[in-house]
C-alpha cells in the first residue's frame, strides 16, 4: 500500500491535534523508509519482477526487520519512546505516533501477497493479496484516504484559503500519483532508482502535509 497509509495520519490527527501531521506522514511510512535503505545495504530483499501482481512490479522476498508483526510493534515502541522521553515528551502525542507507525503493517496486511512474517522469515507469512486486483486496491486506498480527509477536515478549521482547499487538492494529487503507481508500467528495474524515488516521495509528501496542516487549527 502506498498513499492509503496517509489515511491513518489524517484520522489520527483527530485524536491528538497537537501531533504534527508532517510527523504522522513520516510515521505511517516509517517501516518503508527503513526498508529501502535496508534493501540497498543487503539487510532485506526485494526482487523487481514486472507485473508480479496486478498492482505491483516487485516481489518482497525478505523483510523480517521492517515488515514482520513483531518488527512493526518494536518500531512503534521505539517511536513511542522517542516522543515520550526524547522529543516533545508527551504521552498522548507519543501514542498517536506509535499507532501511526503500527498502522502500516495492518494496512499492508490487506493488500500484500503472503510476505509479511509474524516474527522471523521462517514464521508464518501473511497477506490477503488485494494487490492481485488493481482496481480493488485503488478503490480501497482512495476510499480510506477520502474518508480520513473528511474526518480531518471536520476536526480542524481553516484560517486561510490555502487552509480551506489545500489538503483536499493535495489528496486529489496523491490519488493521481497512485493511478501511476498501481496501473503504470515498470519504469526502471533499478533498485537504487526505486529506493530514491520512494524515499523522495515520502519526505516531500510529509513536508507538504506539515505545511498545509499549519494552515488549519
Ligand atoms: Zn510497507
Amino acid at each position: 500500500m502506498f498513499v492509503g497509509h496517509y489515511a491513518a495520519s489524517l484520522a489520527l490527527k483527530k485524536f491528538e491535534k497537537r501531533a504534527s501531521l508532517g510527523v504522522l506522514f513520516l510515521a505511517v511510512q516509517l517501516v518503508d523508509i527503513l526498508f529501502f535503505p535496508f534493501v540497498l545495504l543487503g539487510i532485506e530483499r526485494i526482487n523487481i519482477i514486472e507485473n508480479y501482481t496486478q498492482s505491483t512490479h516487485f516481489q518482497l522476498e525478505y523483510m523480517p526487520f521492517t515488515h514482520s508483526l513483531l518488527g512493526s510493534a518494536l518500531w512503534a515502541a521505539a517511536a513511542y519512546a522517542l516522543f515520550r522521553w526524547v522529543f516533545i515528551k508527551n504521552h498522548a502525542i507519543a501514542l498517536v505516533v506509535a499507532l501511526a507507525v503500527f498502522s502500516h503493517w495492518v494496512l499492508d496486511l490487506v493488500v500484500h501477497t503472503p510476505d509479511l512474517p509474524l516474527w522471523s522469515d521462517s514464521s508464518l507469512k501473511l497477506g490477503f493479496g488485494l494487490w492481485n486486483n488493481a482496481i480493488a486496491t485503488y478503490v480501497l486506498e482512495a476510499a480510506l484516504l477520502l474518508g480520513a480527509l473528511s474526518v480531518y477536515l471536520k476536526s480542524t478549521t481553516a484560517s486561510t484559503a490555502t487552509g480551506r482547499y489545500g489538503m483536499g487538492v493535495f489528496v486529489v494529487f496523491l490519488l493521481l500519483v497512485n493511478v501511476l503507481n498501481i496501473f503504470g508500467p515498470l519504469g526502471s528495474d533499478s533498485k537504487v532508482q526505486l529506493a530514491v524515488s520512494a524515499l523522495a516521495a515520502y519526505f516531500v509528501f510529509a513536508a507538504v502535509a506539515f505545511w498545509l496542516d499549519k494552515k488549519r487549527n
